[in-house]
């Protein structure tokens, strides 16, 4: 950007070596050339420290001020890589003694070291060193009253200051206030002056002490001052640099709470907001808007979370421990967010190698031994019921046997109903449902039930669809009205078997209530949804509003109108202008609800259960609403530092209206989605702590309708157990062997589904049951984390599809037998957690050696492949889904050796490592066949943190090669035919559809290959190499940075341009004229003076001591007692 580049006089081609020797003999002395092997700058350095006459050094200085304008930083590192900052300072000091410092050589001297320094990030201890620290700030204090002398020491002092032991230093000998007094309130003369103390006052208070003794001298409320007094005597906006500058120095100020408490109570955020409001109206403001946002959010006080206890709501005594022990300490650290996902994003980005990555090869290739004796493995016969079927029953025209007494307690049920087969049209009336029970708590409207023809959304409130299974007398229920008239046509769901499934369903709050929308059933809509687009600077304007809240306090309503431990706030409709809030049911998560504005609510998640963390899943109802009225939901306690809600995903809306208009569709919804930090922290906990706010406008489209907002589409426990039912009453059992039973019993109870699906022999021949047994197992897992629901919907496909007539699917049920249990944690799902299990944990952490009593779930699990592998039936694929909320796509991550030793820099020659390739043939075939997949998401890296997670232990411990762990967006996808679409349930489902299409080829791949090893084993490297370059560690965010800055606690103040200060000092040097010029005039410096200003630095001494004009100006009556040096 400087000109100085562009003079052909100095256009020199040569390296910089060179170029010292050339303008050495050029313009130095001939009797100072280089001797021996000295390079002709290190003569040039070493003259400066010892020349003794004038000119020389000035010689000296300009020729070196030359050299370095004239290209990039690389000679001025190369300069400092050759002693020049020690020379320099060494210059500076012995001038600086001598009893009359002479500005002629000190000016140019202290330019030079300020470009010099600026770029020697060592420049703050070498100037202790050199003890040229103190002599320069006596040499400031000596000149105020010379304005481009001033300038001058202030960059000196400013770039001293990347040492903050120099900046301590220089705190100590009063420099804060010398410095401080030379920053005038709003003044036209010497402006480049003032900037320099400005951002030397900045640098300084990169020390804490100097900080502190900013705050404790009152300079937070004297910097807003002047703030406002530029900001108001600027309305041409001539002085942004100094405005921000003092910005800067705020930002400074506010690093300790002391200085935050002090900018609020001199009234700094009313300050804040009203300047900037007016900088919005004004393009050429834009740079200071951000500074003073973040500057708000920073200061903003912290405020609690209105809670009584940071405690879940829900605790459950666990047993082997006191009933009313409280939960111990839970870790502070936010779990990351999937189970095979880097937490700390940040972090890891830029390292060479991820310590996290197992790089011993031993203990990568080592199999633990069983963590229970094989005795105990006998109990998991009972899960392979197909191999010990007889199949007698298969020419008779019997129904599926349903003799085994595994099977569950819902088959009992629905078989005494009397329905064997679903067929919702043709079903009787005589429902286990009822209608309302009055003694439902919340039921308290007095409105009973309403007429029968004016059903409308409002009526079916959750508390009017209760799973209580009190059978009542025969009376026609409303919900049975409900069905009749409006009829239920959703696929493999049936209202009714989903209220008898709900009332065995064991919660902590025993829920009596059903949600409307697992009840009545979902569609994918219609259409594709697109990602919501982000507006610019929607969360700056959602921090003005939050700034709002504090300014105009009369405004704020602040009242709770809903709370979780509270009954007598549940969904009563008594406040007439407020949305009524409800999430009391299956998978419902919202603690409390405050009406804080006129159309604006703070919602505040529950934690996990005997937890005090976790918070991200929601799911709530939501009633009372007017229609197109935007109201703004907040939810003040999530977590995480980034969310995808920055990048295009919306909550998820189901409309009871909508539902029975035809649309049963949870639909993506919400405007102004953005996801930033708050101010508030935990009720009880470290007021360190923080949370952010996700917050959502969502406009409704009907008066007085029930809707129900949830972080992704619910896929409850019991709308799995109903699921089962009906797929195994949807399957022809002569052809298919459909087996639901219970792995274990839940913590709470509830009992886990283990389901076998293959085919039925053709004939119970030998040969058919042969063929059968010898089927290898395919073992497939979902939802041990119960807040990503995204994998229940892949699963519902993988089911669906198992159970389908599609050729592939018969193919698939011929060719394996499949063993899956769809929910590894009931209990979390069923009360509304989002990571853990009743006990507090995560499941998925449990693996390694999960304990029988608390993880059941685990045990079991890890017992039943034990089993597997104990019978020589070791499963060929073992997969667990699970949702990833951070990145988009579908994608695997899998184990292997090799790829993990390469990746950790581990010395070990992985050439020479032999390794099966076949782990890759899945996420190939699924990169070529599902949409939604993208291979290059996927990685097969063994992270040390992940050790104790299904996917190692399954592949370390059972030795299964094709281990995985299948991670489905929350958000969509950003490839393929899906880029840029959110993902629906259809989507998920159909990547349960295509994991299972994939496994055909697994087959094919895994003959031919075991045909290549008998000939050629040396084509499992040649294949693995092939592969490798598609290789990628995804281990770093995919997004870019968020537009705005979410985290504004990372100081987050723009670094000052290098460049900045070079024009800076060079227009310091180059002017003449007592006045300097502005910076719109120095940009359009004719070529006339800019060879004048050439001259004058080339020949300092030819030009007249500069001669300032100091006048003095009354402070226009403001109480600031700055700038008494200079304005
Ligand atoms: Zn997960």
């Amino acid at each position: 950007m400087h000109h100085y580049s562009k003079r052909s006089n100095f256009t020199w081609n040569g390296t910089l070596k060179e170029l010292g020797n050339y303008s050495c003999s050029e313009r130095v002395r001939p009797s100072m050339a280089a001797p021996g092997s000295s390079s002709g700058l290190e003569v040039l350095l070493s003259t400066l420290q010892n020349a003794g006459d004038i000119e020389s050094t000035l010689n000296i200085l300009n020729v070196l001020d030359e050299l370095l304008s004239a290209g990039t930083d690389r000679r001025i590192t190369y300069m400092i890589s050759k002693g020049g900052s020690e020379a320099l300072l060494s210059a500076l000091v012995t001038t600086a003694r001598s009893f009359s410092p002479n500005f002629t050589i000190l000016l140019p001297l202290l330019h030079l070291l300020a470009k010099v320094g600026h770029r020697d990030r060592r420049i703050g201890m070498k100037a202790e060193k050199a003890e040229a620290v103190l002599p320069t700030l006596t040499l400031l204090k000596q000149n105020v009253k010379h304005a481009r002398r001033t300038a001058a020491c202030l960059w000196v002092l400013q770039v001293f200051c990347s040492s903050v032991t120099t900046a301590t230093l220089l705190g100590q000998n009063r420099g804060l206030d010398v410095i401080f007094r030379l920053i005038p309130p709003h003044t036209t003369r010497h402006k480049r002056t003032v900037k320099a103390a400005i951002d030397a006052l900045a640098a300084l208070l990169c020390s804490k002490a100097n900080v502190r003794a900013a705050v404790a001298n009152g300079y937070v409320s004297a910097l807003l001052k002047l703030y406002e007094d530029w900001h108001n005597k600027d309305p041409n906006n001539e002085t942004i640099p100094i405005r921000l500058a003092l910005l800067h120095c705020l930002h400074q100020t506010t690093h300790c709470s002391a200085g935050r408490d002090a900018l609020v109570a001199q009234g700094g955020i009313s300050l804040l907001y009203h300047t900037t409001q007016t900088c919005l109206a004004s393009k050429g403001l834009e740079s200071l808007v951000d500074p003073a946002v973040q500057l708000m959010r920073k200061c903003y006080p912290k405020c609690p979370l209105p809670l009584t206890s940071d405690q879940s709501v829900y605790t459950f005594p666990l047993p082997g421990r006191p009933a009313d022990t409280a939960p111990g300490p839970q870790d502070v650290s936010v779990e990351d967010d999937s189970d095979d996902d880097i937490g700390n994003e940040e972090a890891d980005c830029g390292k060479e190698y991820d310590d996290d990555l197992e790089s011993d090869v031993n203990k990568l290739r080592s199999r633990p031994e069983p963590d229970r004796p094989l005795e105990q493995l006998g109990q998991y016969v009972r899960l392979c019921p197909e191999l010990h079927h007889d199949f007698q029953d298969l020419d008779s025209d019997s129904e599926v046997d349903s003799s085994s007494d595994e099977e569950g307690l819902l088959n009992e049920d629905f078989r005494t109903d009397g329905r064997s087969r679903v067929n919702l049209r043709d079903s009787p009336s005589h429902s286990p449902l009822e209608h309302p029970v009055s003694t439902v708590e919340g039921d308290q409207d007095g409105k009973g039930e309403p007429p029968e023809n004016h059903l409308q959304a409002c009526d079916f409130h959750s508390h009017f669809l209760s799973s209580s299974s009190v059978k009542q007398d025969s009376h026609p229920s409303m919900v049975d009205r409900l069905l009749e008239k409006h009829g239920a046509c959703i696929p493999h769901h049936d209202p009714r078997m989903y209220t008898a499934a709900a009332a065995l369903t064991k919660s902590i709050p025993e829920y009596s209530i059903l949600a409307f929308p697992d009840f009545w059933g979902h569609l994918p809509p219609q259409s594709k949804e697109p990602m919501a687009g982000r507006k610019p600077n929607v969360q700056r304007k959602k921090v003005f509003e939050d700034v709002q809240r504090l300014l105009n306090p009369e405004d704020i309503i602040d009242e709770v109108v809903f709370d979780l431990e509270d009954p007598s706030s549940q969904g009563s409709p008594d406040h007439s202008d407020s949305l009524s809030f409800f999430s009391k049911f299956e998978c419902g998560n919202l603690r409390k609800a405050v009406h804080v504005r006129s159309h604006e609510y703070d919602l505040i998640l529950n934690a996990d259960a005997n937890c005090s963390q976790h918070h991200q899943w929601f799911y709530f109802e939501v009633s009372g609403m007017a229609a197109n009225v935007p109201y703004r939901f907040n939810i003040i306690n999530c977590e995480k530092a980034n969310s995808q809600f920055n990048y295009g995903m919306q909550p998820v809306l189901y409309s009871v209206r909508e539902a029975l208009e035809g649309r049963p569709n949870w639909v993506r919804t919400g405007t102004e989605v953005c996801y930033y930090r708050n101010s508030f922290c935990p009720s009880r906990g470290q007021k360190s702590t923080s949370f952010y706010t996700l917050t959502f406008t969502v406009t409704f489209k009907h008066n007085e309708d029930v809707c129900y907002l949830a972080y992704h589409y619910p896929y409850t426990y019991s709308a799995l157990q109903s699921h089962l039912q009906v797929l195994q009453q949807s399957v022809d059992p002569r052809k298919l062997f459909f087996r639901q039973q219970s792995l274990c019993n839940t913590l709470a109870g509830n009992p886990c589904p283990l389901v076998t699906i293959t085919a039925c022999p053709s004939s119970k021949s030998w040969k058919d049951l042969h063929q059968l047994r010898n089927r290898p197992c395919v073992v497939l897992t979902a939802r041990v984390h119960p807040g990503e629901s995204n994998a229940s919907w892949v699963m519902k496909g993988t089911l669906e599809f198992l159970c389908s007539s599609d050729p592939v699917a018969e193919t698939l049920r011929e060719a394996y037998i499949f063993k899956i249990i769809p929910m590894l944690n009931p209990d979390g799902v069923i009360n509304g957690t989002h990571r853990c299990s009743l006990n507090g944990e995560d499941l998925n952490r449990q693996w390694m050696k999960p304990d029988p009593v608390l993880s059941p779930t685990i045990y079991h699990a890890k017992g039943f492949l034990y089993y597997l592998n104990s019978i020589g039936r070791t499963p060929l694929v073992f997969c667990d889904y699970h949702g990833h909320s951070r990145k988009k796509n579908v994608f695997l991550y899998g184990c292997s050796v090799k790829e993990t030793v390469w990746q950790s820099g581990s010395a070990v020659n992985t050439a020479t490592l032999k390794e099966d390739p076949g782990y890759r043939t899945i996420p190939k075939t699924l990169d070529r066949i599902a949409p939604a997949f993208s291979f290059n998401s996927c990685n097969y890296l063994v992270e040390k943190s992940r050790e104790a997670t299904a996917r190692v232990v399954v592949w370390r411990e059972m030795g299964v090669l094709r281990s995985y762990t299948m991670e489905s967006t929350y958000n969509g996808c950003d490839q393929g035919v899906f880029k840029g679409m959110q993902t629906g349930t259809g989507e998920l489902e159909e990547m349960g559809v295509k994991f299972c299409q994939s496994l055909l080829s697994l087959r094919r791949n895994t003959m031919l290959y075991n045909r290549r090893v008998i000939s050629q084993p040396t084509l499992i490297n040649l294949d693995d190499n092939l592969l490798d370059h598609k290789s990628r560690n995804c281990f770093e965010d995919d997004e870019p940075p968020c537009a705005e800055e979410i985290e504004y606690l990372n100081d987050s103040f723009p670094e000052p341009n290098r460049n900045y200060l070079d024009s800076e000092v060079n227009g310091n040097t180059s002017n003449t004229s007592e006045e300097e010029e502005d910076d719109e005039e120095e940009h359009q410096i004719t070529g006339k003076s800019r060879r004048r200003s050439m001259k004058s630095r080339l020949y300092p001494h030819l030009i007249g001591q500069e001669t300032l004009n100091i006048k003095r100006s009354p402070c226009n009556g403001m109480n600031i007692s700055n700038g008494q040096y200079l304005s």
